[in-house]
């Protein structure tokens, strides 16, 4: 039987990895072990708007390697993202909009005290499948020093024409390569917003961290 994993859960693993490159995948999970199957998992395929869908996801606490799911639970919680089923990571278990007392820590029971990992269930119907960015409020990565300016509305040069062909907003030849003008400036806005960060539209250390460049 085949199978896919939702791609909201896809798209946010996807913002995990960007973020903390480096980070360790030793409790990652998608797909059900056999532990699992007896048993009902969001983990286990079921059926949701046209597939067999997995809609559940597990990432690894690491810290060190950037990704602190203790940070990563609270950005989910002040995000409110409808796409929420449920959170749990270490003792707590979280409900998204449509459970009991919804964004409230409340204690976790089962077995595994998921201290080394977070899961994340994602609602089991259509909105589990919008692979749209979520937002990650507070979520930082690690700010390497970067040997770019930080730039905005007026700023020029070679580092803006660089963040320009990055975001795709003006290409050489263009009027307004190399000046950060109002399309660039929303351009960072949006990217900004798109990873979790402060989105004043200046690209400072965070955003050229985000950006790998
Ligand atoms: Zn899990």
């Amino acid at each position: 039987m085949s199978w896919i994993v939702a791609e909201s859960l896809n798209r946010l693993h996807q913002q995990l990895n960007g973020l903390a490159p480096n980070r360790s995948k030793v409790s990652d999970g998608s797909i059900g072990d056999p532990r699992h199957a007896g048993q009902a998992s969001d983990h286990n395929p079921r059926w949701i708007a046209g597939d067999n869908v997995v809609s559940a996801r597990d990432w690894t606490h690491d810290p060190a390697g950037g990704l602190d799911c203790a940070q990563l639970r609270d950005a989910l919680i002040r995000a409110k993202d409808s796409r929420v089923k449920y959170i749990i990571y270490s003792r707590s278990i979280i409900s998204g909009a449509g459970g009991p007392r919804p964004w409230v820590r409340r204690p976790y029971q089962g077995p595994n005290p998921h201290d080394k990992h977070l899961h994340l269930s994602v609602v089991g119907d259509q909105r589990c499948r919008d692979g749209g960015p979520w937002m990650l409020p507070g979520l930082t990565s690690p700010i390497t020093p970067t040997k770019y300016p930080t730039l905005q509305r007026g700023s020029t040069g070679e580092a803006v024409k660089l963040i320009q062909r990055f975001l795709g907003v003006v290409g050489p030849g263009a009027p307004g390569y190399g000046h950060y003008g109002p399309l660039t400036e929303t351009a960072v806005k949006k990217y900004q917003i798109m990873r979790g960060l402060p989105s004043d539209g200046v690209c400072g250390p965070r955003v050229w961290a985000e950006t790998g460049l």
